[in-house]
């Protein structure tokens, strides 16, 4: 209930004997009101009535506000609802009356058979006598309208359920209990959904997300929450639930998702990975909800990162990791300007002529305090934090810089630059390869791009459109780590790549099982028959080597052969092996080259 200004209305005189003419003046004066209106003693009995009340009276049909001159108007409030409201609106009414108060405005709520109307009530004191005029205006639409974007605000449109303010709010609510008992959040993650919604299409998608909403809500208790995130992430608060419970409770969540779907005739089963994060009961450590969520997605994180349609439990080593990767984004951002970056390069032999073909640029970090570090302790984090694509244009610069170096100093080698997956997504590349080049004045044939067999399969129209722009410059495209992921052959095929690049762990113990060596001459003659050709990756031994020449690698590259080498030290390289290149194992039966024929074969 609002009150307005204390006593601010001016009094309206009825002189007594003009009474019978002047109440016929108020209650034209009122009937000229479009609202319902009624005037009333202190006592609540109605004394005129406007044509606009009765009028709403008679559309309203209902027999509890049916309310004439002479009957009572606090009695029809409490007949309509004996509740706090409209006992505290009578006596703010009865305080106006006397004079104690300014006017009196509110909204109330008339439940009725066509649905809940809402009115708002406006009370002035008229004259000296205590009466009081009481305005009834409907206000349905507006607080309908109010209430609809209070929910909208609070729900995702999408499912329904609570979004993520309003899931904050419930498990805030939950935490400030005085008495609370064990809580736990899980926070699911949807494996594989992008591939649904692209196969499927979005409205695919969305059905599937609705009926992942219908399904988690069934299958919870009454007294936990069910809310989405966005995207293909689910939140479930589970009261009076500790850690253990919250496991069971994950574990029929994992199955509520296995139960095929039926979508578009296909009948569709789906992994979900599951974080948990608890608090035992009473238990403080952590007082807000977004940091029970952000510790639930924390495990969410880690449990996708262990594989598919797994849980895992928030352990607090898992937030030290997380912060330790914040703290490496701020130093590796500093570090690309800072010029910390290095690129080791590993050179690439041509087995036919046992000539050095080129060299892959693989980048390290010259960390201040922390040494040398090798990719894999920052690449990630330069993925997660948006820092992929200054460092491609990086390596880019740096690389296409050393090997136009290499060629002004009669080393023409084909030069390998990664790159991930998020630069493929950024749609920077083309244009990032060709600033590069103009600014090295390296000719486009000596720069290869490689790109991983699982970024390519991940958005393979992406990546054909991209690599055709590429090689139509001159710029060589190779797949990277081939034969690593499960990615469907049908798809690479189609994908204009020049070379194909056998993964490690193909080649890794080759020469002891046939499977492996079977599938490296499988992966050849693939390449042969789409023009492509292939190079056998991680060659550690001199067997290793022998075998990829033998099973018909055009290329070759392995710590045997060198390891990743600082630019510098890979000129001094390739005289050293140049002048021992006879007596070298994988040379291969044809004669040492000048490195530019191989090289003008290669490409
Ligand atoms: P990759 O592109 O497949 O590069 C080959 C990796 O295998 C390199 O590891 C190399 O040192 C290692 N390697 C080469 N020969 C052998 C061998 O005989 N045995 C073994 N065990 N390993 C061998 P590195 O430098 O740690 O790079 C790892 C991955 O990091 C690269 O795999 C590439 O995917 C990524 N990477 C490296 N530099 C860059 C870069 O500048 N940009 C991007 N986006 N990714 C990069
Ligand atoms: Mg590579
Ligand atoms: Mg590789």
């Amino acid at each position: 209930m609002a009150a307005g200004r204390e006593g601010s209305q001016a009094p309206l005189e009825v002189p007594a004997t003009d009474r019978g003419r002047d109440a016929a003046l108020v209650g034209a004066m009122l009937d000229a009101l479009p609202s319902p209106t009624l005037l009333i003693d202190a006592d609540g009995t109605v004394l005129v009535a406007n044509a606009a009340w009765v009028t709403a009276a008679e559309l309203l049909d209902d027999e509890r506000v049916r309310v004439d001159v002479g009957g009572n108007y606090f009695e029809m409030a409490l007949r309509l609802a004996d509740d706090a409201t409209n006992h505290a609106m009578i006596t703010a009414v009865q305080e106006l009356a006397r004079g104690e108060r300014g006017t009196v405005s509110m909204d109330y709520a008339l439940p009725h058979e066509a649905g809940v109307l809402w009115f708002h009530l406006q009370a002035c004191r008229v004259g000296t006598a205590g009466h009081v005029v009481v305005t009834h205006t409907d206000v349905t639409a507006r607080v309908v309208a109010e209430r609809t974007s209070a929910w909208q605000a609070r729900h995702d449109p999408l499912t329904g359920l609570p979004n993520r303010a309003r899931l904050h709010e419930l498990i805030g609510a939950e935490l400030q209990r005085a008495d609370r008992p064990a809580v736990a959040v899980l926070f699911l993650d949807v494996d594989g959904f992008k591939d649904v919604n692209d196969s499927l299409g979005h409205e695919a998608g969305d059905e599937l997300l609705r009926e992942l909403a219908r399904r988690l809500t069934d299958g919870v208790r009454a007294s936990d929450t069910v809310g989405r995130l966005g995207g293909d992430e689910f939140v479930v608060l589970s009261r009076e639930c500790d850690t253990d419970g919250a496991e069971i409770l994950a574990h029929r969540c994992q199955a509520l998702f296995e139960q095929p779907f039926s979508l578009d005739g296909r009948s569709i089963r789906l992994a979900v990975s599951i974080g948990i994060a608890g608090l035992a009961a009473g238990e403080r450590s952590c007082s807000r909800a977004t940091e029970l969520v952000r510790d639930a997605d924390l495990a969410m994180y880690a449990a996708k990162a262990a594989g598919r349609n797994r849980i895992r439990v928030f352990t607090s080593d898992l937030r030290r990791a997380a912060q330790q990767k914040v703290l490496v984004a701020a130093e590796l951002r500093d570090a690309i300007d800072a010029g910390q970056l290095v690129l080791h390069y590993q050179p690439v032999i041509h087995l036919p002529s046992g000539e050095v073909a080129g060299a892959e640029a693989l980048v390290r970090w010259q960390h201040p305090e922390r040494g040398l570090l090798g990719p894999g302790a920052f690449l990630t984090v330069a993925e997660q934090y948006e820092l992929m694509d200054p460092l491609t244009r990086w390596v880019l610069r740096e690389a296409t810089r050393q090997s136009a170096e290499w060629l002004r100093m009669g080393l023409p080698l084909l030069t390998g630059v990664n790159v991930s997956a998020t630069t493929l997504a950024s749609g920077t590349l083309v244009g990032d390869v060709g600033d590069a080049l103009a600014a090295s004045g390296l000719p486009p044939e000596l720069l290869i791009v490689e790109l991983t067999e699982t970024t390519v399969a991940d958005d393979a129209q992406r990546a054909a459109a991209q690599f055709a722009a590429l090689r139509v410059t001159g710029v060589e495209v190779s797949i990277d780590d081939f034969g690593s992921g499960f990615s469907s052959l049908g798809q690479l095929v189609n994908i204009p790549a020049g070379v194909l690049k056998i993964d490690r762990s193909l080649v890794a113990g080759a020469e002891e099982r046939s499977q492996s060596a079977a599938a490296i001459a499988a992966v050849v003659a693939l390449g042969r028959a789409c023009g492509m050709r292939t190079l056998a990756e991680g060659v550690e031994t001199e067997e290793q080597l022998a075998l990829a020449a033998e099973l018909g690698c055009t290329f070759a590259q392995g710590f045997h052969i060198a390891r990743p080498m600082p630019g510098a030290d890979v000129v001094r390289w390739v005289a050293a092996r140049r002048s021992g290149t006879s007596r070298r194992p994988g040379a291969g039966a044809v004669p040492a080259r000048p490195v530019a024929d191989v090289v003008r074969q290669a490409v």
